[in-house]
């Protein structure tokens, strides 16, 4: 579905190089969990960004979603990027109702599959199948798709997000003045708001940082922040707010420093949350209520 391999487009930025691959536990360990996150079991989170219907999970979906219940994930964000991936999360949340869906053409593939899969996500927003209008955005990294269509979606679907009075996932790769602009001009509400939304895997500056902030938005970390080199990112996750934090996997990709190199997945993300609530000087189970709660109160869950 993807223009470029679905890995290359979450790579990391800011000089954060991905650990090689095949180290850690041998066989098919993905998800052991040690002692201490054991721990963490009584303790509920949210994983706010997975990809579960990706083709990379598909065949592991069972064993992978006990893995997360296991792990204490209360409820799962899946981000469809594309119609079968959207066909195929509106059967699994038959089966696992703890499981919700998005539903966005990625700002990677707005050029090519934008137009077929709009109206699409814009029928299922609009029969109340969605919890949320995204991810969507503007990445200026990559650039495989031309800017100005990459705005275009934008503002359709920012517009089909106020239409729907559903939440925006953002994905804002090196684009932030274009869509802070884009955000000001055409996502307010009673002509003074912003309305709702979350800026999703959140990889930029300080600066960037506080200006989704001072909107009011959501600030999501994965499981970059947990690398070595992800200094500024760590000084980002100590000034965010608590009630403006979201937490997040983005599985397939981007596993935690912990699980470096490995397929990611939701179970993984008690490892982010206890470096981020270390981070803060917080207690995990405090990290873990106030994200639980910021999600839930963004998602209507
Ligand atoms: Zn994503």
């Amino acid at each position: 579905m993807t223009a470029i391999p679905a890995k290359k487009i979450h790579e990391p930025q800011n000089g954060v190089e991905e650990g090689s691959p095949g180290k850690g536990s041998p066989g098919r360990g993905n998800a052991s969990l040690g002692k201490e996150d054991l721990a963490g079991i009584a303790v509920k989170m949210i994983d706010s960004h997975a990809h579960l219907t990706s083709p990379e999970l598909l065949d592991q979906l069972d064993l992978l979603l006990m893995r997360a219940e296991e792990a204490g994930i209360e409820a799962i964000i899946n981000i469809c990027t594309d119609p079968l991936s959207l066909e195929r999360s509106s059967d699994l949340i038959k089966k696992f109702p703890w499981v919700y869906q998005t539903a966005a053409t990625t700002p990677h593939d707005v050029e090519k599959e934008g137009e077929e899969a709009f109206p699409i996500f814009a029928q299922a927003a609009r029969e109340g199948k969605l919890h949320a209008i995204g991810e969507t955005g503007l990445d200026y990294y990559y650039e495989h798709s031309n800017r100005d269509i990459q705005k275009k979606f934008l503002r359709r679907y920012l517009h089909l997000a106020l239409e729907c009075d559903l939440p925006i996932v953002i994905h804002c790769r090196e684009a932030f003045q274009d869509f802070f602009e884009i955000l000001d001009s055409e996502y307010i509400v009673n002509g003074r708001h912003h309305a709702p939304g979350v800026l999703h895997c959140f990889t930029g500056t300080m600066q960037e940082a506080e200006g989704v902030i001072k909107r009011g938005w959501m600030l999501s970390l994965s499981g970059i922040v947990t690398f070595k080199k992800s200094t500024e990112l760590q000084e980002v996750a100590k000034r965010v707010p608590l009630e403006q934090l979201l937490i997040e996997t983005d599985a397939p990709y981007l596993a935690p420093q912990s699980h470096r190199g490995k397929q990611n997945e939701p179970a993984y993300l008690v490892d982010t949350a206890r470096f981020i609530a270390s981070l803060k000087g917080i207690s995990f189970e405090e990290l873990a209520q106030a994200t639980t709660n910021n999600a839930k109160k963004l998602f209507q869950l």
